[in-house]
């Protein structure tokens, strides 16, 4: 058993294995979520899997040890380790991967992000977040808008994400129609129902009694939907509630 071989290993920091079918090679992993991941694939020679742990002993310890030099001041300096887009029900999982250089994003099959450098970056890191979920929320909101305008006979000139912190969206005389990119985390009739208000104001730029009909014209329960966009800190991710970096 490989595990009893490591366990011989007074200087190996604690750790956890898992078994890939995606691994072709025995893979060392240091997170904030996880510590020491051990990844192994599904057939993998223990004698081999132990010599190439012994060989990385140096990196082993030394991203450990940065892990533990890190400590969290608040809630809004902490790194999410998945994100939720709730309107499209879509998740992501976040890995950090410990190097010494400054961090950088990518995104692999199967909804998996990784932070790759140094994560005690914690700001550099979250904007690194916060880029990939504008370009995210680019797509997913513009295909709605699309779609809802199809749907209902809207006309609008283009949209734009931005970082609002107390608007979820905003209509201009000209059809541009902007949208926070928090939007994607919300329930997707609320999202929806955002949508749609920005849209009616295409055809009313105000807050009538006319605007309000044709919004109820779309979605039935606005009232209550509008209500549930008032009171949603609880979905918005802590980390993203105040930051504007
Ligand atoms: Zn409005």
């Amino acid at each position: 058993m490989l595990t009893q071989q490591l366990d011989n290993l007074a200087w190996l920091p604690q750790y956890s294995i898992r078994i890939s079918p995606k691994a072709r090679r025995v893979i060392l992993k240091v997170s904030m979520q996880k510590g020491l991941e051990i990844v192994l694939p599904r057939r993998y020679q223990v004698r081999e899997a132990f010599t190439f742990i012994q060989a990385k002993k140096i990196w082993i310890e030394k991203n450990v040890n940065l892990l533990k030099a890190y400590k969290p001041a608040s809630n809004l300096l902490i790194l999410p380790d998945e994100l939720n887009f709730r309107a499209y029900q879509e998740n992501w999982k976040i890995h950090y991967i410990s190097a010494i250089k400054p961090p950088t994003l990518l995104s692999r099959p199967g909804n998996e992000l990784v932070i790759y450098g140094d994560i005690r970056e914690i700001k550099s890191c979250q904007t690194l977040i916060k880029q990939w979920l504008h370009e995210k929320a680019f797509i997913f909101l513009g295909n709605h808008l699309q779609q809802l305008s199809k749907q209902y006979g809207f006309i609008y000139k283009k949209h734009t994400i931005r970082d609002q912190k107390t608007r979820w969206g905003s209509c201009s005389a000209k059809g541009h129609i902007h949208l926070n990119f928090r939007l994607i985390f919300l329930e997707p009739e609320v999202t929806r129902h955002i949508l749609l208000h920005e849209l009616c104001h295409t055809i009313h730029l105000n807050h009538s009694i006319r605007f309000w009909r044709l919004l109820a014209k779309y979605d039935e329960n606005w009232q209550l939907h509008r209500q549930s966009s008032s009171r949603i800190e609880n979905l918005i991710p802590a980390w993203l509630m105040n930051t504007k970096n």
